[in-house]
């Protein structure tokens, strides 16, 4: 199945939360989820119980939507969790959270992750002086992300800078919003992943 391309605020919906999928948005009143947080389709307003695997899949999409990963890569990054030493759940966002197209979004200097995987992916940004145009490329402690010289007039990641987007920054990344660059400077603790889901869930999921 491919990449999801339909209106992103159902996935919200669904999901009963804000994903904040749409930048500026999901910050005003127009966001679908303040409007009506009911589930999308003609029984989104039916109550219905939610069995144990129902729990654990729908953390487990929650997690996977948030950060705009795919069935098989989200499973994938479970397996190399499970394989390390360590927490598993931790280690599982961890990894979600070392994605560049994340990393450029915590840094501000996109709206929202998926604002933030388009700018990856067109090549405006670089890793240790390299051009690299993978969402997916894992950081390491130590590296340095910066946008590329050619493409520091872009409106948004301008617009982005200069708003300083603050909410999204975090301490474990340094980011000089003047020259649009930032470091990492370790990897995130627990605490510091301010995703609203259960890796516990999702772990039990995978563990069936
Ligand atoms: Fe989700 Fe943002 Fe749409 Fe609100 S505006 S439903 S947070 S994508």
């Amino acid at each position: 199945m491919g990449r999801y391309t339909g209106p992103v605020c159902r996935l919200c919906r669904r999901e009963g939360m804000k994903l904040f999928l749409k930048g500026e948005r999901c910050y005003t009143e127009k966001c679908a989820v303040d409007r009506r947080g009911e589930p999308p389709g003609q029984h989104g307003t039916s109550r219905r119980k939610q069995s144990g695997y129902g729990a654990q899949l729908r953390e487990k999409q929650r997690a996977r939507r948030v950060y705009g990963v795919m069935e098989g890569q989200f499973r994938r990054y479970y397996v190399d969790a499970a394989r390390s030493k360590g927490v598993t759940g931790t280690l599982l966002l961890q990894l979600l959270e070392r994605r560049l197209d994340n990393v450029v979004y915590r840094m501000g200097l996109a709206d929202s992750r998926p604002e933030a995987r388009q700018l990856v992916g067109h090549g405006h940004f670089e890793v240790n002086g390299r051009k690299t145009d993978i969402p997916s490329f894992l950081v390491r402690e130590g590296d340095a992300i910066a946008v590329r010289e050619k493409s520091r007039g872009i409106p948004v990641i301008q617009r982005a800078a200069e708003a300083g987007n603050q909410r999204t920054t975090t301490g474990w990344l340094d980011v000089d919003f003047t020259n649009l660059r930032g470091k990492v400077l370790r990897l995130p603790t627990r605490e510091e992943i301010d995703i609203p889901v259960s890796e516990r869930l999702i772990i039990e999921l995978y563990s069936r």
